[in-house]
Parts: structure tokens; C-alpha cells; sequence
């Protein structure tokens, strides 16, 4: 009897505490709430880029291009063939795919066919706004890197509208009408256009679609150096307003073969491919 009592005793201690650590965890997991989900379409797919936390760094005796693309394979599960459309995406937007903190989540392919599947991969991230803003959202590291960057030096948006910021994909597509149409678009397939990719994205392969890229005016040395200091650089050559959160400082930028190039008093650092 006394055993049985002593038992009981003990079974009632262990439910206690497992009430507790349930409890906790209960507690401790509604900080998702914190989580935005920008449209509300939470699809969980296999995240093939699920990143290790401890980065990839590609062999340094490699060439510029190898570096890149060992990092591109790393990085993407069905990485772009060369001589593809994706390829030339690749080379023209690619830079961001050497992000590789744990909390950015890449998008699997360049391409985003239409707006579920843009709204699967962006239901995914977790976001957060740039202060001052009431729409405008970025990947929460992103957009927490550049307001630390702005804390230092004011840097404006460069039109102010959530377009500068994370879009739809069919504000991509109707931004990339206003500047093109398909013939254009032929043209880009075929390798044959190149320029307006500094202008416009073609339809799902902008960065803002991956909530990595924000439109600013910059016009200062001050306003530049805050930007880089916080992992934000220029990677679409031509594209003057645009910049992407690649989350690492500037001297690593080339451990993964991408290029620094100047045009017109302006550093961007591009894909090597
Ligand atoms: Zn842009």
C-alpha cells in the first residue's frame, strides 16, 4: 500500500511537469503570431533550402565561376543549365543566392510561374516591416538589417509605395508590361535581350518577389557605406535604384566568385557566369 501511495505520488509529480514543459512550449510557440504572412497561404512543401547554420564556402583555389556555381549548387536544388532562360536569369538576379542565413528562406528556381505559386514561397517567409513604413515588407532579417542601416543614415524608399519593397507577382508582371511584352520576352529567352533585365524583371523572376530587394534613392557615400555595412548591395548592373540583401560584409562577397564591377561611379557586385 505505502508502495502504491508513493507511486501515485510519483505519476502525479510527472503529469505536473509535463503540464509544464507543455505549457511552456504552448507559450513559447505563439510567438509565430509574430510571424506575418503576407497572403495567407501557408502551402508546407519539402523546403529544399533548408540551410545548415554553419555556411557553405567554396574551395578558394577555385576560379570566380566555379566558386559561384559550387555555391549554386549548394544552394538550389535543380540548379540553371547553361545556355537556358534560367541561366541567364541566373546570371542577371543570382547574386542573392549566396545568401545563406538560416532564417532567409531562397526561393527553390528562379522562376515563380504565377501567383500561387509566388504566394506559396512568400507565405513561407518570415517578414517584417521597415520601420516608418506601413506596407512595405521585407524578409525579417532583410528588412531588420536595413533599418539598422537607416538608424544610421536616413535613406529613403525610392518611391515610398509597397512596390519598392516586397511585390505580387502580378504587380512584377505589370510593372515588367509597362516597360516590355512578350516579343521582348522571346528576345530574353533567346539570350538576344539583355538590357531591359536592368530595367524590369521579366513575369516571377524579380527579387522583390523573394522579399530580398527594396528600390531606394541613394545619393550619398554615407548613405552607401550604411547600406553595405549591413549586407545591403547593388547586384542588377543598370539598375541604379535597386539593391539586395545578400547578408554578408562586403570583403566576403568574393569568397563566393561574385564580380565587383563600376559603371558610372557606381559598385555593383555581379554573378561571374
Ligand atoms: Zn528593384
Amino acid at each position: 500500500m505505502k508502495r502504491n501511495s508513493k507511486l501515485k505520488r510519483r505519476f502525479k509529480k510527472i503529469t505536473f511537469i509535463t503540464i509544464i514543459i507543455f505549457l511552456f512550449f504552448t507559450l513559447v510557440g505563439s510567438d509565430d503570431n509574430n510571424y506575418y504572412q503576407p497572403l495567407q497561404n501557408i502551402v508546407i512543401r519539402n523546403n529544399i533550402n533548408t540551410t545548415p547554420s554553419i555556411p557553405f564556402i567554396p574551395n578558394q583555389q577555385l576560379d570566380e565561376k566555379e566558386k559561384y556555381l559550387t555555391t549554386i549548387n549548394h544552394q538550389i536544388e535543380n540548379p540553371p543549365q547553361p545556355d537556358s532562360y534560367e541561366y541567364i536569369l541566373l546570371r542577371a538576379y543570382g547574386a542573392v543566392f549566396i545568401n545563406q542565413q538560416p532564417e532567409i528562406k531562397l526561393p527553390p528556381k528562379v522562376i515563380l510561374d504565377n501567383e500561387q505559386e509566388t504566394q506559396d514561397f512568400q507565405g513561407k517567409m518570415r517578414v517584417n516591416l521597415v520601420e516608418g513604413t506601413s506596407e512595405c515588407y521585407l524578409q525579417k532579417v532583410a528588412a531588420d538589417a536595413f533599418n539598422k542601416a537607416r538608424s544610421i543614415v536616413n535613406i529613403p524608399l525610392k518611391s515610398g509605395y509597397s512596390g519598392d519593397c516586397t511585390r505580387s507577382f502580378a504587380t512584377n508582371l505589370r510593372f515588367w508590361q509597362k516597360y516590355a511584352n512578350n516579343q521582348t520576352l522571346e528576345q530574353v529567352k533567346q539570350g538576344k535581350e539583355t538590357k531591359i533585365l536592368g530595367v524590369v524583371a521579366p513575369p516571377g523572376t524579380s527579387q522583390h518577389l523573394w522579399g530580398l530587394a527594396l528600390d531606394l534613392r541613394v545619393s550619398s557615400v554615407a548613405q552607401r557605406q550604411a547600406l553595405n555595412q549591413n549586407g545591403w548591395f547593388q547586384t542588377v548592373e543598370n539598375d541604379v535604384p535597386h539593391w539586395t540583401y545578400l547578408g554578408w560584409n562586403e570583403e566576403s562577397l568574393r569568397k563566393f566568385g561574385l564580380q565587383e564591377k563600376i559603371v558610372r561611379d557606381i559598385t555593383y557586385w555581379l554573378t561571374p557566369i
